[in-house]
């Protein structure tokens, strides 16, 4: 189907002036909304038309462009359609949609059904996790205020036995239609039937059970599965265990959110677990095997001779399992090496005798401090 030429489909002049233009538009506007004619079939089609053409040719710089390449002018990405939206996917700024223009010259809210089913509240739950737990996963139960759809009258909101009537004031419809005299013409304004609230139906003996709500509140405890390896802002949507839907809609979804407390002797960086150990002195010079704790039971770790404070060993896969499925960290073990701070006069006496016999230790350090000097020195 060709495109008509703009100035034809609202009958005016190339020449027309901005206000010629708009007054084509508001008598054609009127004369075409389908919500007043209904005696043509094309009416719809032909208000699209009218509105595509206005939105080109009040615009001055749309206008010119348009003077000066036809409609080839818009036929942008996006444009080949060429449906109703398609003048306005070329490149040029300030342009909405069709709808934009409609609402601001008739106020908006035309066509749109104000009743129909709604879908439940979506709902958070906070949940706090020790540590442990949120890294190895954990089958809890939380207890959930929220509202559920009544159980006595099934949701519909009358005493079950008792009879659901349509409507008498919108003929069950749910909608009520008003004609309005505007400046442009008459236009029908729908909004929900005051009478029945939009629902189209009249309970003569409201549920007793909901007071005719159709939903009840209630503190419902449900199951809730925490995958291994959560964390901290980590967010767990358990599907339709929110609020109840209205008018027959779908219950929303429940969000848990986790936050994890720290742990005494573990951290957490990734799916990697640290955990500081402490060792002797006399551990770190000699080397030991040590019993370190982990998340999955303990493991055994050789720390090798003259191990230094800070030092850190890697547990391979004894980390957390990653909660998406991407495999497990590693557990990081750093040494803390404890300086005694009681001695007996016999330690005392060997510690004395250590150091006499290891004379190079103390050069060791000096050696230490005068890089520093010359660190220093050198401007670092
Ligand atoms: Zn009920
Ligand atoms: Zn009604």
């Amino acid at each position: 189907m060709a495109k008509r030429d703009y100035y034809e489909v609202l009958g005016v002049s190339r020449d027309a002036s901005e206000q010629d233009i708009k007054k084509a538009y508001r008598r054609l506007a009127r004369q075409y909304h389908p919500d007043v004619n209904k005696e043509d079939p094309d009416a719809e089609a032909k208000f699209k038309e009218i509105g595509e053409a206005y939105k080109v040719l009040s615009n001055a710089e749309a206008r010119a462009r348009y003077d000066q390449f036809g409609h080839a002018a818009f036929e942008g990405a996006g444009a080949a359609g060429g449906g109703a939206g398609g003048p306005f996917g070329g490149g040029f700024g300030g342009f909405e949609g069709f709808d934009d223009i409609f609402d601001m010259f008739f106020g908006g809210a035309q066509g749109r059904r104000p009743t129909g089913p709604r879908q439940g509240d979506d709902l958070r739950y906070d949940l706090e996790l020790d540590f442990v737990d949120a890294a190895l996963g954990i089958e809890t139960e939380i207890e959930v205020p929220r509202t559920e759809k009544c159980p006595h009258c099934k949701g519909n909101q009358a005493e079950p036995g008792t009879p659901i009537r349509d409507c008498t004031r919108c003929g069950g419809t749910g909608e009520q239609r008003q004609v309005r005299q505007t400046a442009f013409g008459r236009f029908v304004n729908v909004t929900p039937c005051p009478e029945c609230r939009g629902e189209g139906k009249k309970v003569e003996t409201p549920c007793m059970e909901c007071a005719g709500a159709g939903v009840v509140r209630r503190r419902r405890t449900i199951k809730a599965k925490i995958p291994a390896g959560v964390d901290d802002g980590f967010r767990i949507r358990l599907s339709g265990e929110g609020g109840a839907g209205e008018r027959g809609g779908p219950p929303g979804d429940l969000y848990i959110f986790i936050s994890v407390r720290p742990h005494d002797f573990f951290e957490r960086d990734g799916n990697d677990v640290i955990c500081e150990v402490p060792i002797s002195f006399v551990q770190a010079a000699l080397g030991d095997e040590l019993e370190v704790p982990t998340l999955h039971g303990s493991a055994k770790l050789r720390v090798p001779e003259g191990t230094q404070s800070g030092t850190r060993f890697r547990l391979r896969g004894q980390g957390i399992s990653d909660p998406r499925g991407y495999g497990r960290g590693d557990q990081y073990v750093v040494t803390k090496v404890v300086t005694p701070t009681r001695l007996s006069a016999k330690q005392r006496e060997l510690l004395k005798e250590f150091a006499r016999l290891g004379g190079d230790k103390v050069e060791d350090e000096r050696g230490f401090f005068d890089r520093v000097k010359d660190a220093l020195k050198g401007g670092v």
